[in-house]
């Protein structure tokens, strides 16, 4: 599989763009205009320098408004397409786009089209060029990949073309199967761009909203089937117009699009198995069984009221690392780690953010199965040297610094706990957790869709619908990934500015980390009377919030009087319903959250959302912390 991107899918200056795209792997770019014309360097320089970079030019793009037209336009078109074949020949690549035309004056008709196309088509075979069609889902006659074909059928000419662009063809609800009826040595280029389902214009979807694939709703998986199935061998290549990858990290935004193209090909050709498979073999997906265990990188008296906090939760400390400042605290099927060490990774984590998770650790049925998938997808493994008696248990790096253990349950690795772990004697103590139930990570909005991308190409998740966290300062994006069976979920928050609760934390942790981790109880209420007897301090909720529960369900009194006296939160959804309380923020914003999910409840309690944090921020002002 030879894997490209259009320059215009990344921010920055040609050089910038070119660099980026290169590190992340990809063997070509589609050139597109603009950047050349505003680069300061001739084509044949330009040529020289993608070539010096280990790249290809797999397409010059895009040559508009081509087909159809009445003399003179039509004279003009072509000679305008001469002296873009010259610039072609000095950049060196042999592909253009032609995409379908958009001109008032176009005419329309299928043979008049083709017999323009077949004119190009000797031009361009008189200096070695090729030319592609591709049907603009807006084009004025031609906005249909089928009808592009048709074209490109009657031009019956060696050296013309279709190009496929999976956006064109699924935003307009054309069924992907149309695809395989077309040989796939006429299929010159295939450009894919997933997108969120939005009902809006389709030029102004197109430009603006355009994602990698895997980050949008669109079927690129059956695209792609087809695509693979005619034979088709040429480049797989991203065209992303995207107004936040525009103003994003180069280096980010390609390697997510690396990551994107080499999970989507893993699919097809596992889905499609008949079908060649292009891109490297690697494991599939791992399915992870739970949370194995959360480490907390933390020090001195922050470290100190941190474990008297776990203490008021019910955990109970149940042994210490045989040679580092690690102790376990464990209650139900749930492990915290407490890491005081002054040196290593938890110990930079903890300078750079505070008190602060520095590690995940997921159960999965192979450890090394899931690190070697990662790695193909471009995730770094990560290593830190192993003392004696001490397991090597396979790690990767996750975004922004994080680090993530795999532990299976078919090696020794999950005895980790009786090999590492001293046993204490210390005396029984719990308040029903029996479970971790989500971790909430914080990232900055922009940085939603690589971490969406990240745990939807490494595990299977299910993405569930954005919704709105409604901050009384700002707006938060929560998005959340789970497995089918709900034994591993995490949410995504994207808060839009530093005033909001979620971004006040990102701002004082310097950077993507979890803000807070929430523990499953079966009996919210034996937990919550439990924890009240250990001086566990609920977050308090105001008055007006009973009374509007009170009118907003069913409830009975009595229930209604439980919760009140916990400042339990309650939310139903279609299915089931759900009980949520939260610890008082501790530590530059973190917090923990207890929950209780009946009969089948899927979501997150996201109608509360705002009296929570409404809740917190009254506490943090009254401390006098450093927000509002
Ligand atoms: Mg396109
Ligand atoms: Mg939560």
């Amino acid at each position: 599989m030879k894997t490209s991107i259009a320059t215009v899918s990344i921010s920055g200056n040609l050089l910038e763009k070119l660099e980026a795209i290169a590190v992340a792997g990809f063997d070509g770019i589609e050139i597109f205009e603009q950047d050349f014309i505003a680069h300061d360097g001739n084509p044949r320089e330009v040529g020289d320098l993608i070539r010096s970079m280990g790249l290809e030019i797999t397409l010059f793009q895009p040559f508009r408004d081509f087909e159809g037209l009445p003399p003179p336009l039509r004279a003009k078109a072509f000679d305008r397409a001469e002296r873009k074949f010259d610039l072609m020949q000095e950049l060196g690549t042999d592909l253009v786009l032609v995409c379908s035309s958009c001109h008032p004056q176009a005419l329309g008709g299928i043979d008049r089209a083709a017999a323009d196309f077949a004119e190009l088509g000797d031009r361009a075979a008189k200096r070695g060029l090729r030319v592609g069609y591709e049907a603009l889902a807006w084009g004025k006659h031609v906005n249909d990949h089928r009808d592009a074909w048709e074209i490109v059928r009657r031009a019956d000419h060696a050296n013309v073309g279709l190009i496929l662009d999976s956006f064109h063809t699924l935003a307009r609800k054309i069924d992907p199967e149309t695809i395989r009826r077309i040989p796939g040595d006429k299929i010159f280029f295939v450009q894919l761009a997933d997108a969120p389902k939005i009902d809006m214009d389709l030029l102004y979807w197109s430009r603006h909203f355009r994602n990698m694939p895997g980050e949008g709703d669109l079927a690129l998986t059956d695209f792609m089937r087809a695509v693979m199935a005619t034979g088709y061998a040429g480049p797989i290549s991203l065209e992303i117009f995207n107004d936040q990858f525009r103003g994003g990290q180069p280096k980010t935004i390609a390697k997510d699009g690396h990551r994107s193209l080499v999970a989507l090909m893993d699919d097809v050709w596992r889905a499609e198995p008949a079908a060649a498979q292009t891109g490297p073999e690697m494991p599939a997906r791992a399915t992870v069984g739970g949370v194995s265990f959360v480490e907390f990188a933390t020090q001195g008296t922050e470290a100190d009221t941190f474990e008297a906090m776990l203490k008021t939760l019910g955990f109970r400390h149940s042994g210490n690392h045989i040679a580092k400042k690690l102790a376990l605290w464990t209650q139900g099927d749930i492990r915290i780690v407490v890491n005081r060490e002054t040196t290593g990774y938890a110990s930079s984590a903890y300078a750079m953010h505070g008190t602060t998770v520095c590690d995940i650790g997921l159960s999965v049925g192979d450890a090394g199965k899931a690190v070697d998938r990662a790695q193909h997808l471009g995730a770094a493994p990560f290593k830190q040297p192993i003392g004696p008696g001490e397991l090597d248990i396979p790690a990767i790096r996750g975004l922004s610094g994080s680090v993530l253990h795999f532990v299976d349950e078919t090696s020794g690795l999950k005895n980790v706990w009786e090999v590492e772990f001293t046993q204490n004697a210390d005396e029984a103590s719990d308040a029903g957790l029996k479970r971790i139930d989500h971790l909430a990570q914080t990232m900055s909005y922009d940085e939603m869709l690589s971490w969406s991308l990240f745990y939807t190409t490494l595990f299977n998740t299910q993405k569930s619908p954005m919704v709105d966290v409604v901050d009384p300062d700002g707006l938060v994006r929560s998005q959340a990934l789970e497995t089918p069976d709900g034994a591993f979920r995490i949410t995504l928050n994207g808060p839009e500015t530093h005033r909001t609760m979620a971004g006040g934390f990102l701002a004082d942790s310097f950077g993507a980390s979890v803000q807070h981790i929430a523990l499953a109880s079966d009996d919210i209420f034996t937990s919550s009377a439990a924890m009240a007897a250990k001086g566990f301090k609920p977050l308090p909720l105001s008055d007006n919030y009973y009374a509007d529960l009170a009118a907003r369900f069913d409830l009975d009194p009595e229930i209604l009087a439980r919760l009140k006296a916990g400042n339990i939160l309650y939310d139903e959804d279609a299915n089931g319903s759900f009980y949520q309380f939260y610890s008082r923020p501790y530590a530059g914003g973190m917090f923990v959250e207890i929950v209780q999910r009946k009969d089948g409840y899927s979501g997150y309690g996201a109608p509360n959302a705002p009296f929570r944090i409404a809740a917190q921020k009254r506490l943090m002002r009254q401390k006098g912390m450093p927000r509002e």
